[in-house]
């Protein structure tokens, strides 16, 4: 699933499509939206906001198109009159005079006014998003710190939506590993020190993601990876993430990986320390 820096980057791309321009024609594959295409058509696009794997598409009158992507959804940005050759579903077309911006595959797709958004039944429950909202390292450690979160493993709580939007499976491998933290580790357990440096993890490694289109590892070793030969992005992007088995790139054990609630999760067993009170 893409995580909140793909979804980031392709919202950039959807709003240097429509953003300040004028729609010409709107249309949905679903019969349950056909009502919203009149609404929608002959109208300024002012914003394409995302919240978490969330995107809104932001029209001027105070309606909002929500998409969530989840494992298949595709946006296309092509000229006006263009379709790409595909053989994916077509959910959602918005032209212009320049562009089409086109979403495929994706099922979840909502048309609502701006003041019902903030009660959409997945939005209110999103944690702050580090690319929307831009949390402080200070204030993820006050949520760290929380009675609803502090006992919680960090695997899970990673990936908890409620607790930070955006973040995914190879997010939440890095970033522990960078922080050196297992990831049965509990906040709870951490000391202050810990917890804000795994705090500025989060933020550093998002915005990274985010810069760099989703290459993680800092750019010297990126540098030296590339000088070696390793010229496929998949080769020098992560440092633990689908890595098992090879040698981790800051001391040189090998790399773990254990199932935890049905998605793999991958450390280093010497950069991360199990915890005593670990249990799985
Ligand atoms: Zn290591």
């Amino acid at each position: 699933m893409p995580e909140g820096p793909e979804i980031r980057l392709a919202a950039d791309r959807v709003a240097a499509a429509l953003v300040g321009r004028t729609t010409t024609r709107v249309s949905f594959d679903f019969n349950r939206l056909k009502q919203f295409e009149p609404l929608l058509t002959g109208c300024q696009v002012i914003d394409v906001k995302t919240r978490g794997k969330a995107m809104l598409t932001c029209f001027e009158n105070d309606w909002v198109m929500y998409s969530h992507n989840q494992l298949y959804g595709r946006w296309y940005i092509s000229p006006a009159g263009e379709l790409p050759d595909t053989c994916r579903q077509l959910r959602a077309a918005l032209h212009n005079a320049d562009y089409c911006a086109l979403l495929y595959s994706a099922s979840d797709i909502e048309v609502m006014r701006l003041k019902d958004l903030e009660e959409h039944p997945f939005l209110i429950r999103l944690g702050p998003d580090i690319l929307g909202e831009k949390p402080s390292p200070q204030e993820i450690v006050g949520r760290l710190q929380s009675k609803y979160f502090r006992n919680r493993q960090l695997a899970g709580l990673l990936l908890d939506q409620r607790f930070l939007a955006g973040l995914g499976n190879y997010l939440r491998a890095e970033i522990l590993t960078a922080a050196r933290l297992h990831p049965l580790t509990k906040p709870a357990n951490c000391s202050e020190r810990q917890l804000l440096k795994l705090a500025r993890t989060i933020v550093r490694l998002t915005l990274r993601s985010y810069r760099t289109g989703g290459i993680i590892n800092p750019p010297g070793l990126v540098k030296k990876l590339m000088a070696e030969g390793k010229s496929k992005k998949e080769d020098y992007r992560f440092n633990t993430y689908n890595r098992e088995n090879q040698p981790c790139y800051f001391c040189g054990h090998e790399i773990e990986s254990s199932n935890a609630g049905g998605r793999k999760m991958y450390f280093c067993p010497f950069c991360q320390a199990r915890p005593e009170d670990a249990q799985e």
